[in-house]
Formats: structure tokens, C-alpha cells, sequence
């Protein structure tokens, strides 16, 4: 037990809700005290007691280059020198939304709002605008930040908190969301048909990391946009947690073949600073005020620190980064495979492009749905975190997330992890 995070965590509860400002911090499905952090450089993160742990976080997606990547941090702090805020256009903004376009092609004007709950939620409001329907498809297991229409059935935090979604929504909002289960093209199809007109949009994350990584079926996300289409509906393509992560130009550049009508990003786009978008074609982005009736703002939006660090993670974001990402994730998702086998651990690898987790149990086939990873041995990562941990290897504190390299993790840090593995996965076993 550390006494100094204790200290911290019994004082954080006295002043904010559960100790936490957002609730997976709170290691409630993992139990025991969470570390305060005070510093992270590289792979590395230190806590308030002054120890090191291997960052398996990152801050839950933004750190692809590494904790305070150099370049990163001068760019914010000349960016800070100039000033914080103006809440007036800057022409950095434009450089950042030229530099998403030249990534992800489909995407024609961008609009830079602070979190990715924001580009969500403005996404779907557009696609309402747009529209002129009401209802909203969503899948089982899939996040996409905590604004009312969207806590149905989400992953993330709800998924480690086995929470159905959120009290304060009102019946009325959750009715306008209809939830079906991930990876079942038939179902979808089903309420096209039934309630086609008054469907605005499906919204899907790209790779479904929030409920544990939850790859798409080949063909899945094209099938959606073209249900969608036929249907006069639009995709919204959830990219804010794999957008600049698994690849230049995410998940969708994975998968390419279909054009989603509108794209969220968030996480890497902000190198770590309050920074997501949303994108699409002109048309329909021409709707968002002032140009078109669908409006949206931010006081802190397109905020010039945060878009120098979204910039400057980009710019050193380039084909070795990918490179090594990939090689971090196959390297520790099959070490540590190896090291739960050894023990006789029932598990399968998920991945998702760079992103992985595991599932523990007895799996036929791997899971494709919510339901199917819900069902899982749980309880045993409760185990093997805090056998990481002790072993100062920090991992995500929930089953439910994805695990999340960078490119900052060298030989050592991963030697490290898969060091630890072994002792780890013989307490998973027990
Ligand atoms: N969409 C996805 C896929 C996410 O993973 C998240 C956060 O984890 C969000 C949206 C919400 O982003 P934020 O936490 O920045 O509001």
C-alpha cells in the first residue's frame, strides 16, 4: 500500500466526487488506491510517492509519441509565450484542419471543438440539421462521450461501472437513441426498414476500443454507410480514440472502401491538450453556424496552445511512429498471450490495428458483440493489474479499455512489461 497516493485519495474524496474528475481513475472495478500522478516522460509515469511505472495509458490515447515528447513541449510552450487564449481565429487553426484534410480525404472542412464529447454530440446535432429526422443508431459497448443521447448502453467508464447508462437522462433523450448489438448487419437492416424516415444517422466507433478492443467484421463499416445511404441516413464515423493512433489516417485508413458522411476525432489531435474536430464533406459541414442554422461554439475552441500540440504531434507523427506502434502492440500482445498461456490463463487477444486487450475465458470465436465480452472472467484482471503494478507496470484500470502503446516505449520499457507478465498472469490464474 503507498500511504502517499492513500493520503491524496482520502483528501481528493473529501473535495470531489469520488476523488476523481472522470470515473475510471477511481480503480473501481480493479479496487484498491489510485496512484497520483506528478510527472510522465517517454513510456514512463511517476506518482506522488516518487515511483516509476511503464505507461500502458497514455493518457488514454493522446501519448503516441511518448510522455512530453521535446517537440511537443516547445511548440506548447511557444505557443504559451505568445499567449493562452483569443477567442478569435488564429491561423494555426487553419494549418491544423489543412493537415487532418490532407490525412483523412474524405474529409473537405473541420470544425475544432475542446472534447470529444463535444464532436460528437455537435456531429449528431448536424446530423439532425441536416436530416430533419430524429432518431440516432448507436451500438452496444461503443463510447462516445457522456452527452445525454449518447450514456445508452455505452462502454468505458459505464461498461467498467456495469452501469445501463446514466441517471439524468431524461425518457424522452434515450428514446431517440435506438441501441443495437455491435457487428450485426441484420439488425440494422431490421430498423432501417421499420423506422427508416426518421432515422438520422448510425454513429459506430471506427474499431470499438471502449468495451475492450472490438475489431468491426470485414465489410462492417462500408455495409453501415451503404445502409445508411440507401436509406437517406448518414454515418458518423467515431474516430476519436483511433483517429492518428492506429494509423495516419485511423481506423479508416485501415479500412477505406466507403466514405463516412461525418468523422469525430480527439485524443491525438490534441497531442494531450483539450482538442477534438469534427469533419466531413463541405456540404454538409456548411450546415454548422455561421454558415448554415446548426449551431455550435466554444469559447476555448480551436484554443492555440492546445492546436501547437496537436500540430506538433502530427507533424512528428510519421511512418516510423506507426512502425513502432504496430511492433510495441505485437510484441507485448503476444508476449503477455504467452504469459497468461504458460499459466494456464483461458484468454484471446483483441486487436484492432495497434490497439489490443484481452478477454479472459473460454471464447469458441472471438467476441464481436458486448454481450459476448460481458460475459467474461472479469475478475481476473483485477489480479494480474495489481500483480503490473506492484511490478511497476502501469495498465488501463478496467477490463473494458484498450491498451495503449507509443511510440516512446523502447526496448527496455517493453521488456519491462513482458518481465512482469509471468508473475502477473500466475495471479490472473488463481
Ligand atoms: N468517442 C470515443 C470513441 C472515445 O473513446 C471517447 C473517450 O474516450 C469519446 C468519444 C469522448 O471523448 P472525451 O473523453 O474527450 O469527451
Amino acid at each position: 500500500m503507498t500511504d502517499v497516493n492513500l493520503q491524496q485519495f482520502e483528501r481528493a474524496q473529501r473535495v470531489i466526487p469520488g476523488g476523481v474528475n472522470s470515473p475510471v481513475r477511481a480503480y473501481g472495478s480493479v479496487g484498491g488506491t489510485p496512484r497520483f500522478l506528478v510527472s510522465a516522460r517517454g513510456p514512463y509515469v511517476t506518482d506522488a510517492e516518487g515511483r516509476e511505472y511503464v505507461d500502458l495509458v497514455a493518457s488514454w490515447g493522446p501519448a503516441i509519441l511518448g510522455h512530453a515528447h521535446p517537440a511537443v513541449v516547445e511548440a506548447v510552450q511557444q505557443a504559451a509565450a505568445r499567449g493562452l487564449s483569443f477567442g478569435a481565429s488564429t491561423p494555426a487553426e487553419t494549418e491544423l484542419a489543412e493537415a487532418v484534410i490532407g490525412r483523412v480525404p474524405f474529409v473537405e472542412k473541420l470544425r475544432l471543438v475542446s472534447t470529444g464529447t463535444e464532436a460528437t454530440m455537435s456531429a449528431i446535432r448536424l446530423a439532425r440539421g441536416f436530416t430533419g429526422r430524429p432518431l440516432l443508431i448507436k451500438f452496444a459497448g461503443h463510447y462516445h462521450g457522456h452527452s445525454d443521447s449518447l450514456l445508452a448502453e455505452a462502454g468505458s467508464g459505464l461498461a467498467t461501472l456495469a452501469l445501463p447508462g446514466s441517471a439524468g437522462v431524461t425518457e424522452a433523450t434515450a428514446a431517440q437513441t435506438i441501441v443495437l448489438p455491435y457487428n450485426d448487419l441484420d439488425a440494422v437492416r431490421a430498423v432501417f426498414e421499420a423506422q427508416g424516415p426518421d432515422i438520422a444517422a448510425v454513429i459506430t466507433e471506427a474499431a470499438a476500443a471502449n468495451m475492450g478492443v472490438v475489431a468491426p467484421e470485414d465489410g462492417f463499416n462500408a455495409a453501415l454507410a451503404d445502409l445508411a445511404h440507401e436509406f437517406g441516413a448518414l454515418l458518423i464515423l467515431d474516430e476519436v480514440l483511433t483517429g492518428f493512433r492506429v494509423g495516419p489516417a485511423g481506423y479508416w485508413g485501415l479500412d477505406r472502401g466507403y466514405t463516412p458522411d461525418l468523422v469525430t476525432f480527439g485524443k491525438v489531435i490534441g497531442g494531450g491538450m483539450p482538442l477534438a474536430a469534427l469533419g466531413g464533406r463541405a456540404e454538409l459541414m456548411d450546415f454548422l453556424a455561421p454558415a448554415g442554422p446548426v449551431y455550435q461554439a466554444g469559447t476555448l475552441s480551436g484554443n492555440p496552445v492546445a492546436v501547437a500540440a496537436g500540430l506538433a504531434t502530427l507533424a512528428n507523427a510519421d511512418a516510423a511512429v506507426y512502425a513502432r506502434l504496430d511492433e510495441v502492440a505485437a510484441t507485448l500482445s503476444s508476449g503477455v498471450s504467452d504469459a497468461l498461456g504458460a499459466a494456464g490463463v483461458a484468454h484471446r487477444v483483441q486487436r484492432a490495428g495497434n490497439l489490443f486487450s484481452f478477454v479472459f475465458g473460454d471464447y469458441p470465436h472471438a467476441p464481436r458483440t458486448y454481450a459476448e465480452v460481458q460475459r467474461q472472467e472479469a475478475y481476473r484482471y483485477r489480479a494480474f493489474f495489481h500483480a503490473m503494478l506492484d511490478q511497476g507496470v502501469s495498465l488501463p484500470p478496467s477490463v473494458f479499455e484498450a491498451w495503449f502503446v507509443t511510440a516512446a516505449h523502447d526496448d527496455a520499457a517493453v521488456a519491462r512489461i513482458l518481465d512482469a507478465a509471468p508473475a502477473a498472469a500466475r495471479a490472473a490464474a488463481a
